[in-house]
């Protein structure tokens, strides 16, 4: 049987990435750059001061103390956002405020602290004069032009994942329109006669649909969009008219839960075999291990187990590393963290994906299982905030061992 990496390969290959479109720099938080930003201007783009002060010749200043102030004539005020008017000569200096442009002349700037005047922003202030208490030296609270980076260097490269401070550097250099992979299109469906909309009364024999509602979550956590065509009984007429209507919605991967199984009723498989590929329909994991990938009519199709903690960890396991490829992530970064084990922990030796809780806030991270760990035990995923992972192949573990997880 297929192993989740060989199937996670699989899956890769037969994936493309979307196209880009064009949005504006305020709707590109959380999308993916598509493009490299490379400076077009140095940062900052003129050297300007870091405090509010004097500009000032260093060696003007030398041996100035509290005891021996030098006094300097003010000759006038470069607020910030001026340009300065004036030159400063020997013996000069002007009054200046944080983020001002550095006069000609000035190789320096003394903060008002170290001198005799209180500050006043005002260019009217009558302020002829100011004794200096401190010498400093060329460069001293001077941000440089070109400090922070020179015009031509990259500033964030292709498949980023645009955070608030990267926003921030578009507007710097004047670009408001963000090239970023278009958001992956995803079409949804249940399928199964017992299952209810969730506002029906519940009969015997019949469950709610349950799968949707975290699915349609999973998706929107992955920066997708989803369009949730409904539940469909096993019925292949049903199922192929649904998958149909994806198509010509324009979904670029069809994911649907149930129906994949061996069992009597399920035809989703019979649908997509008929009308496209079936890469695969088993994978050697826990839970989860009835799970379908292929393509129908061309579109990538997940088709996930029925029960709700199977296809909420192929979810996790596959689809999300699925359309994180197809919406131009850089599938390749991020190593996954590890824990140490709370107990000993059992598999089959097949690739695990074991509920656990995991105290953050503690300083020394350790997984507790949860309860009931059958693959329909929906609540045993409310109490956990992480799945662990046992790798294939082994069976036991001891307590205190550290295994990679996922938070869920
Ligand atoms: P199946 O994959 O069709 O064999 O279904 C496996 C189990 O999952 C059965 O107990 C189904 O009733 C249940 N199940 C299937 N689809 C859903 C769904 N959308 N929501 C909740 N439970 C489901
Ligand atoms: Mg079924």
């Amino acid at each position: 049987m297929l192993s989740v990496t060989d199937a996670k390969i699989k899956i890769i290959e037969e994936l493309k990435i979307v196209e880009y479109e064009t949005i504006s720099l305020d709707d590109a938080l959380g999308r993916v750059l598509a493009k490299p930003l490379k400076a077009s201007v140095d940062s900052p783009s003129f050297s300007n001061s870091s405090m509010d002060g004097f500009a000032v010749i260093s060696a003007n200043l030398s041996g100035a103390s509290k005891e021996f102030p030098i006094e300097l004539e003010i000759i006038g005020v470069v607020p910030a956002g001026a340009k300065p008017d004036q030159k400063i000569s020997f013996g000069q200096t002007m009054k200046i405020m944080t983020g001002a442009m550095i006069p000609d002349g000035a190789d320096s700037v003394i903060p008002v602290e170290n001198s005799n005047l209180n500050f006043h922003e005002s260019n009217t202030e009558e302020e002829k004069s100011v004794e200096i208490y401190k010498d400093n030296l060329p460069g001293d609270y001077i941000r440089l032009k070109g400090e922070d980076f020179k015009n031509g260097k990259v500033l964030l490269n292709s498949q980023t994942i645009l955070r608030p401070q990267d926003l921030s550097i578009f507007a710097m250099m004047g670009i408001n329109l963000v090239e970023v992979f278009s958001r992956v299109k995803i079409g949804i469906f249940s399928t199964g006669d017992e299952l209810l909309a969730i506002e029906q009364q519940l009969e015997d024999g019949k469950i709610r649909e349950t799968n949707s509602y975290s699915l349609k979550s999973q998706i929107f956590n992955s920066g997708a969009e989803v369009v949730d065509f409904g539940i469909v009984e096993d019925n292949e007429t049903e199922i192929r008219s649904l998958m149909d209507q994806a198509i010509n919605y324009g979904v670029n991967m069809i994911v649907s839960s149930a129906g994949v199984s061996a069992g009597e009723f399920d035809y989703v498989r019979k649908v997509v075999e008929e009308n496209g590929e079936l890469s695969f329909w088993k994978v050697n994991m826990r839970p989860g291990k009835p799970l379908a990938f292929g393509s129908y009519k061309g579109i990538p199709f997940f088709g996930l187990p029925g029960n709700p903690v199977s296809a909420f960890v192929g979810y996790e396991v596959f689809i999300s590393h699925a359309i994180d490829f197809m919406g131009g992530k850089n599938i390749n970064s991020g190593k996954r963290r590890k824990v140490a084990l709370s107990e000993d922990v059992h598999s089959d030796g097949r690739e695990s994906y074991l509920r656990a809780f995991i105290d953050f806030n503690s300083d020394n991270l350790k997984a507790n299982l949860v309860e009931h760990q059958g693959s329909g035990n929906i609540f045993s995923l409310v109490k956990a905030n992480s799945l662990i992972i046992i790798p294939a192949g082994i069976k036991h573990l001891e307590k205190g061992e550290l295994v990679e997880y996922l938070e869920i």
